[in-house]
C-alpha cells in the first residue's frame, strides 16, 4: 500500500499507446516515401544529361537535343511505329549504339557534315524525323505511337549492344533478302559481328523483290558512264553482260560488264538498285534488273525484327540474332 502512494498505480493506457505508435509509423512511412520520390525525381533517365548535335540535312542547319529525344526522332524516321514493341527497342538500341559511336565524348568518331556529330540522311548516318513530323506521319494514331516510341528509347533505358565490352558499330538496313551479309563483303573490313545470317519473315517489306527496268541505251550510258572501258554496245549487251558470282546471302560479287568486272555492290550504286542481290535480264530493246531485300544487308534487318519479334522474340533476341556474339549493356555514363 506504501508504495502505492509514492508510485500509484495507473492501468497503461492501451488506446493511447497504439495511437502513438501508429502515429510514429505514419510519419516514418511519410518520411520513407518522401525520400522515394525525391530520389524518384532526381533520377534522370539514362541518356538525358547526354546532347548530340545533329545535322539536318535537309535544311542544313544544326540542332543541339537530348540523346533521348533524338533516339525519338530516329526509331520513328527508321522504322514504322505499327511494329511490334520488342522490333522498336531494338532498334532503338542499335541507334543508340549508332549515335553513341559517333560522339567524341565517348571515344567516337563524328559524321562531321556541319560540324555536326551526326546527321539525318540515311544514306550517312540514321534518318530523324521531328515530334511534328512523325505527329502528321501517324495522323489519328499519332497519340498511341508516340507513348509507343517513347517506351521503345525509355524502355531501354541507356542500353547499347557491345562486343568484347565496347559499344559496336550498329549497322542496319530494311531487309536482307533472306539472308545477311557479311561486313568484309560490303564495307571490305571484316568485322566479327557484322557476319551473315539467315534472316526469314521479311517479305512485307517495300521493296523486298524489286523490277527495275532501263531501255538499253539508258543502261549503256549508266555503265560506260562509270567505267570508260566497259565499253558496252546496245546491240551486245546479251554477250556482254553477266553475273559471274554471288555470296552466300545471294547478292553479287562479280557482274562481267564488257571490257571491266565491277562488284555487285558497285553495279548497285551507278544504277540506283534496291540491293546488290539481283539478276540480269536482257531482252530486245530492254534490260530488266530483279532486285532482291532493300539496303546494304549488313546488320540487323528491321523487317526481320520484325519478323522475330511476331514469333515471341525479345529485343535483346533480336540484337543477338543480327550481331553475332553480342550482349546488350548500360551505356558508361556522361563522361
Ligand atoms: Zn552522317
Amino acid at each position: 500500500m506504501r508504495s502505492r502512494s509514492f508510485y500509484p498505480y495507473r492501468p497503461p493506457n492501451m488506446r493511447a499507446a497504439a495511437a502513438l505508435c501508429l502515429l510514429l509509423c505514419l510519419v516514418a512511412l511519410a518520411v520513407r516515401g518522401c525520400r522515394i520520390a525525391c530520389a524518384r525525381q532526381q533520377a534522370a533517365p539514362v541518356g538525358e544529361d547526354v546532347t548530340v548535335s545533329v545535322y539536318m540535312h535537309e535544311t542544313g542547319e544544326v540542332r543541339t537535343m537530348g540523346l533521348n529525344a533524338y533516339l525519338i526522332g530516329v526509331v520513328g524516321g527508321e522504322m514504322p511505329a505499327a511494329f511490334p514493341l520488342e522490333a522498336l527497342k531494338a532498334q532503338a538500341v542499335a541507334a543508340r549504339t549508332y549515335t553513341v559511336r559517333r560522339l567524341p565524348a565517348y571515344g567516337g568518331s563524328p559524321c562531321g557534315r556541319g560540324g555536326a556529330d551526326i546527321c539525318t540522311d540515311s544514306t550517312c548516318c540514321q534518318s530523324y524525323k521531328s515530334d511534328e513530323a512523325l505527329a502528321a506521319r501517324w495522323g489519328k494514331n499519332a497519340g498511341a505511337y508516340a507513348d509507343k516510341l517513347r517506351e521503345a528509347v525509355y524502355g531501354t533505358g541507356g542500353e547499347v549492344a557491345v562486343y568484347q565490352g565496347a559499344p559496336i558499330e550498329a549497322l542496319y538496313h530494311s531487309a536482307a533478302g533472306g539472308r545477311t551479309e557479311d561486313a568484309q563483303h560490303v564495307f571490305s573490313a571484316a568485322v566479327p559481328y557484322l557476319v551473315g545470317v539467315d534472316s526469314p519473315g521479311e517479305q512485307d517489306a517495300a521493296h523486298y523483290t524489286d523490277m527495275q527496268t532501263f531501255t538499253a541505251k539508258a543502261f549503256v550510258k549508266a555503265v560506260n558512264g562509270e567505267w570508260s572501258k566497259a565499253k558496252l554496245k546496245t546491240s551486245k549487251l546479251k554477250e556482254q553482260v553477266a553475273v559471274l558470282s554471288r555470296y552466300e546471302s545471294g547478292q553479287v560479287e562479280s557482274v562481267r560488264l564488257g571490257g571491266i568486272t565491277a562488284t555487285g555492290k558497285q553495279l548497285r550504286k551507278a544504277l540506283g538498285l534496291f540491293s546488290a542481290n539481283f539478276t540480269i535480264r536482257v531482252e530486245g530493246d530492254e534490260v530488266t534488273v530483279t532486285t532482291k531485300g532493300y539496303g546494304h544487308g549488313v546488320g540487323m534487318s528491321q523487317y526481320g525484327a520484325r519478323a522475330m519479334a511476331l514469333e515471341g522474340s525479345d529485343y535483346i533476341e533480336i540484337l543477338q540474332h543480327y550481331y553475332t556474339g553480342i550482349n546488350v549493356a548500360p551505356m558508361a555514363p556522361r563522361p
